[in-house]
């Protein structure tokens, strides 16, 4: 068997976000099966002499079933096909890439991940907040509540004053996501801010904190949001809120008093 499958991302729809990776290897692709997600930007920039398949979800509706996504991918890859499986994002985050890992890995065909920036990246990037901010954070949850009807998958525990939250896939009730926040002992007051089309030309920013989550109207998706701390563009909002535990290190005792000065 000469075919071989890439699950290439496709970062979060600025096409110059596309690695030059992905795009040598679309432009080789004989086949390429995207999704909704990829922006009509980047499937502008492939050559067309690839066939393209449309897998992805139209109005909650599927397409395609994951069984019939992997089928495909093996089935064209043995008959020796260039198969490029396009998928927005980062391929290997939340887009299902494991189920289709494993259908290539039982049928033997060869396969090569290409990564992309993902959601949560290109959104921090769009508001210009650093996910990490040492000030203020000292860890990074991807999550999503998509997964169960009560966020019981996420270790709540693992979840402190410090984590910065990027929420895959809201949904159109951003209320329900403030309850599980607020149900799982964040603060009201931590701030958010909900990314809308993160680094397309549309893109919209909308800062709030979790109480205020509840009565912001809902943008366009795809949408992210991001919670913590260092989701603010107000220095001020998080200086007061400094873990003493982190005060305790002289540098951050340092960082607290330059907050204060600018308070
Ligand atoms: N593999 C993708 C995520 C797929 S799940 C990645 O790594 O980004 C789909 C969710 O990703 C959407 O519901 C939304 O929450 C988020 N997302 C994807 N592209 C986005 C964008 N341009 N702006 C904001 N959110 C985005």
């Amino acid at each position: 068997m000469n075919g071989k499958v890439y699950l290439v991302g496709a970062g979060p729809g600025d096409p110059e976000l596309l690695t030059l990776k992905a795009a040598r290897i679309l432009a080789d692709a004989d086949v390429i099966l995207y999704d909704a997600l990829v922006s009509k930007e980047v499937l502008a920039l492939v050559p067309r002499n690839a066939q393209f398949i449309d897998v992805g979800k139209r109005a909650g509706k599927k397409l395609l079933t994951q069984e019939e996504i992997n089928s495909l991918l093996v089935s064209y890859a043995e008959k020796n096909k260039i198969v490029v499986r396009l998928k927005g994002g980062d391929p290997l985050l939340f887009g299902r890439a494991g189920e289709e890992i494993e259908a290539l890995r039982v049928a033997g065909v060869e396969f090569e991940i290409v990564p992309g920036i993902t959601a949560a990246v290109g959104a921090a990037a769009g508001a210009k907040i650093s996910l990490t901010d040492r000030r203020v954070a000292s860890q990074v949850l991807l999550t999503t509540f998509s997964r169960g009807e009560t966020g019981n998958w996420i270790n709540w525990a693992a979840v402190t004053p410090e984590t910065t939250i990027a929420i895959y896939m809201p949904g159109t009730h951003y209320g329900e996501v403030a309850d599980r926040l607020a149900e799982n002992g964040l603060s009201p007051e931590t701030p958010c801010v909900v990314v809308s089309q993160a680094t397309r030309a549309e893109q919209k920013v909308r800062w709030t904190n979790i109480a205020g989550l509840r009565s912001e109207a809902q943008l366009p998706a795809p949408s992210i949001l991001l919670v913590g701390r260092v989701a603010t563009q107000s220095v001020a909002e998080w200086g007061a809120g400094i873990n003493p535990e982190l005060l305790k290190n002289s540098e951050a005792s340092a960082v607290r008093l330059n907050v204060q000065k600018k308070n």
